[in-house]
């Protein structure tokens, strides 16, 4: 490994470390279901976008993805 692979690997981890303070809650919301792939509803005013379609679907995702 030479110097310029050790700081793109540095830059990627830098990256990686700024988006989870944007979003320390987990992954985007994408329109479907993250574990199932589901059509989701659309995002409701004032509340987060959904991800899953239920808890099942959430623990599903959660327990895979630890
Ligand atoms: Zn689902």
């Amino acid at each position: 490994m030479d110097i310029y692979d050790r700081a793109t690997e540095r830059e990627e981890q830098d990256r990686e470390l700024a988006l989870k303070r944007l979003r320390p809650t987990g992954p985007d919301a994408t329109g479907w279901c993250l574990n199932c792939g589901a059509d989701l509803p659309a995002q409701q005013p004032g509340m987060p976008a959904p991800r899953w379609c239920d808890c099942d679907c959430r623990n599903d995702w959660e327990r895979d993805h630890k």
